[in-house]
């Protein structure tokens, strides 16, 4: 949950980083509130003065885009002066799954980051996931990879390796439980709700490096097992919603 608490104020003067738009607000008369996910800063409101706001900003203040910006610390808040478009991600817009699908990511951001939180590595999965979105990876897999990842980051990510019960592998097939998964052997007789093989795929999906994921992502028959799953992943991120 994005909160200001414990929020430091940076020192007064003048800063440039990259990053992207979170979330926008427009306050009535001031203008609009940008929640700027930012390198080496995390996630930072920033206002952006109305008068002026469209034509000196442009499209560097859309949700989505990546751009360097150039801010001041007042002694007051945060300000927006400039901003540099770096990607616009443009390609998404045109496909409403595609677009969906990476708003779904920044939602879940907004949700899961604390503002002032530096979060490098968030922002570069947040990046890649966008990256590979871009790059016609089929949506379902990106957004169920991204989760996994998130919540790696967190430290709430449930093993696809080692059974959360005994701690021995799964390889044979792996039951859910509301800790995780559990093997064989601590499911006994019940009827697996992963196979070997979905076990193989959802691991795939989640560790191969970005480019060995585009390639194999791309050759993944449509299934419903990462939906599926990301629906039980989402459930690992109750007790921050
Ligand atoms: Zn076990």
């Amino acid at each position: 949950m994005i909160s200001s608490f414990e929020l430091e104020k940076l020192p007064q003067g003048y800063y440039k980083q990259i990053g992207t738009v979170l979330q926008r607000r427009d306050s009535s008369g001031e203008g609009q509130s940008l929640l700027l996910f930012l390198r080496d800063m995390g996630p930072m409101w920033v206002s952006a003065p109305a008068s002026k706001t469209k034509c000196r900003f442009g499209g560097a203040i859309e949700p989505l885009t990546w751009a360097e910006f150039d801010l001041y610390q007042s002694p007051a808040r945060l300000y927006l002066q400039g901003a540099e478009v770096k990607e616009d991600f443009i390609s998404l817009r045109s496909s409403a799954l595609k677009l969906k699908s990476a708003l779904k990511l920044y939602k879940r951001l907004s949700k899961t980051l604390m503002v002032g939180h530096e979060s490098n590595n968030i922002l570069t999965l947040l990046w890649s996931s966008m990256l590979l979105l871009k790059e016609n990876c089929p949506v379902d897999l990106v957004e169920y990879r991204f989760t996994w990842r998130l919540l790696k980051e967190t430290g709430l990510a449930p093993s696809l390796n080692l059974c959360v019960n005994c701690g021995s592998k799964l390889d044979s097939g792996a039951k859910w439980t509301n800790d995780g998964l559990i093997c064989a052997s601590c499911y006994g007789a019940c009827k697996c709700d992963l196979d070997a093989k979905e076990l193989r795929s959802l691991r795939f999906a989640a560790l191969l490096s970005h480019d060995k994921f585009i390639e194999w992502s791309v050759s993944q028959e449509k299934s419903s097992l990462y939906t599926d799953e990301l629906k039980k992943l989402v459930t690992f991120f109750t007790d921050m919603d």
